[in-house]
């Protein structure tokens, strides 16, 4: 039951309609904030063609995902962004999820010239992957009606943890850098 007990509070999803959320000690996430979620997914799972299920929990960045499908969103960072943030972050993290990426990256960590041959190793990849995934955000939130600068802004506040870090060993673009080209995918979308 203990174990259990712990489990739930990691991962349980409140998209589901979960019953577990009167027995833990989390702190509730506002209905209009779970409405929000369910109506991402749903927009999101009808873009992709996909069923992946976006869950609530603690991540140590503002959401991930694996390809078996399963996006986890921060609880404090779904508490405190704006509805444009959110979606972005879940949309980049189901462009990661759709593409496998984190297959491919395994794949490539294995068997270093067997995935990417163009890319010259796997930093460069992830760097693909990540440029990938924002660009597919972008698109998506152009389709679905959500506004970019609310999205720029979200992407110019992230702390830039590769600050001082050369540009061929990062593994994101530097933030100014990222936002303009979100701004450039979603402008021309
Ligand atoms: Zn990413």
């Amino acid at each position: 039951m203990k174990k259990f007990c712990i489990i739930a509070l990691i991962t349980y999803s409140l998209i589901g309609g979960s019953t577990l959320s009167k027995a833990t000690i989390v702190p509730r996430v506002s209905e209009e904030r779970l409405q929000l979620i369910r109506e991402i997914q749903q927009k999101l799972n009808l873009s992709f063609h996909c069923e992946f299920s976006v869950h609530i929990g603690q991540t140590r960045k503002y959401a991930t995902a694996n390809s078996s499908g399963i996006i986890m969103i921060d609880r404090s960072f779904l508490q405190s962004a704006d509805p444009e943030s959110i979606f972005f972050a879940i949309a980049h993290e189901y462009a990661h999820a759709y593409l496998q990426h984190d297959v491919l990256l395994y794949g490539q960590m294995t068997n270093p010239k067997g995935v990417n041959e163009e890319l010259r190793s796997w930093t460069d990849t992830r760097r693909h992957f990540e440029k990938e995934a924002d660009g597919i955000a972008a698109r998506k939130a152009k389709q679905m009606g959500f506004a970019i600068e609310g999205i720029i802004k979200f992407i110019l506040e992230i702390p830039d943890l590769e600050k001082g870090v050369p540009a061929e060993d990062r593994v994101y673009s530097k933030p100014s850098e990222r936002a303009h080209y979100i701004l450039a995918v979603f402008q021309s979308s």
